[in-house]
């Protein structure tokens, strides 16, 4: 037998969350989110799943997108950073890449680079997250530098939400603050006038209408294609009618009985104050699963809702079988996914799901259904 560890990646619960998204995005267009190995679901495995339903992809990685082109992809591709260097820009030229401008810097490289032909390109404003983005005094020297360069076909307005996820109740301007300062730079310049902009992540696509534009705009989802809720403490992906697209299961591979004062795994941050029965799943911090994740995580054995205990080692789970009698090694495992949120495991454990799916390590082998 083989370790019984593996992530299943359901591709039909991933078209389903890309339709999803593209019913709130009603006329607008989408960028299929899929950077940093689309949020470790598998670059290539989900854009041959989305290829016939989006109308671009957007990723960080250059070398991510060039592989996009050499297999057979044709959709636009968006660099949400642009290019780190010059010398990078013959490759958006050969590709066909969209380079997201976020600084000066960025602009006069590519309006005095040497192109072989024009390329689109994306002009990130800062509407107050401080990252990236160029602020009012900036905004009109680029763009006037990019219209007056022959080198560039399109000119797209991006901004990106700092709060896009934020409890209304708690922070009631959370996208009307950045959208007015979106507002405010568009006005700057009368040259900004009928450009095309992209604003939505998925927070703000699920959320906030206002956001999304008409067809000549973008939005960006990302988590949401991968069936998880960007604001779980206020909707459940369930309730967004999003499914999961990664189940991360395993296996018991051992159990015993503990009596009251023995203690668990390392650290002996568990101890037993009555008789247990407790089980040994093959994974741990060494396949992704956060080792952070404390006593009282949710896990489901069998099917059925338990809990880990103690300290995550890096290839084994410690979990509760006490109620659970008929456990045994070899009963079946989830730690997340199909009938245990990702969203829940993530909030034990103090993250995001982001962060656990980018974790997945590269000995987790992955099975494809759908
Ligand atoms: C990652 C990213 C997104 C997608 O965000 P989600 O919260 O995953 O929907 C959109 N836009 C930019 C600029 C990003 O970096």
């Amino acid at each position: 037998m083989t370790r019984p560890l593996r992530a299943t990646i359901d591709l039909s619960a991933l078209r389903h969350n890309f339709g999803v998204a593209r019913h709130h995005a009603s006329e607008a267009r989408l960028w299929a989110v899929i950077k940093a190995n689309a949020y470790g679901h598998g670059l290539l495995r989900t854009a041959h799943a989305l290829a016939g339903c989006t109308d671009g992809f957007a990723v960080i990685e250059l070398d991510g997108a060039i592989a996009l082109r050499e297999a057979g992809l044709q959709q636009p591709i968006l660099l949400l950073e642009g290019f780190y260097s010059d010398d990078e820009l013959p490759d958006f030229a050969e590709y066909r890449l969209t380079p997201v401008l976020h600084s000066l810097e960025q602009v006069q490289a590519i309006v005095e680079a040497c192109l072989p032909g024009k390329l689109p390109v994306y002009l990130k404003l800062n509407t107050g997250m401080n990252r990236l983005g160029l602020n009012a005094n900036e905004f009109r020297a680029a763009l006037t530098a990019l219209q007056d360069s022959s080198q560039i076909s399109t000119i797209t307005l991006m901004a990106h939400f700092a709060n896009a996820d934020a409890d209304i109740a708690v922070m009631p301007d959370a996208i009307a603050t950045p959208l007015e300062t979106f507002a405010t730079l568009r006005r700057k310049t009368i040259h900004s006038a009928g450009l095309p902009q992209s604003l939505a992540n998925s927070a703000a696509l699920l959320r906030f209408p206002e956001t999304i534009g008409n067809e000549t705009d973008w939005a960006r989802p990302g988590i949401m294609l991968y069936g998880s809720s960007p604001f779980p403490e206020q909707q459940t992906a369930e309730a967004l009618g999003l499914c999961p697209v990664m189940t991360l299961s395993s296996a018991l591979i051992a159990v015993r009985d503990i009596g009251p004062g023995d203690t668990v795994g390392y650290g002996a941050t568990f101890t037993a104050d009555a008789p247990m029965r407790i089980g040994f799943v093959a994974g741990g911090y060494g396949d992704g699963y956060p080792r952070h994740a404390p006593t009282g995580t949710p896990v489901l054995v069998e099917g059925r809702r338990t809990r880990i205990i103690g300290r995550v080692s890096m290839d084994k789970i410690c979990v509760d079988l006490t109620h659970l009698p008929d456990a045994a090694p070899g009963s079946p495992v989830v730690l997340w996914g199909e009938g245990l949120s990702v969203d829940e495991v993530a909030s034990a454990a103090g993250t995001i799901s982001y962060e656990l799916f980018c974790a997945i390590a590269a000995r987790v082998p992955i099975y494809e259904v759908g």
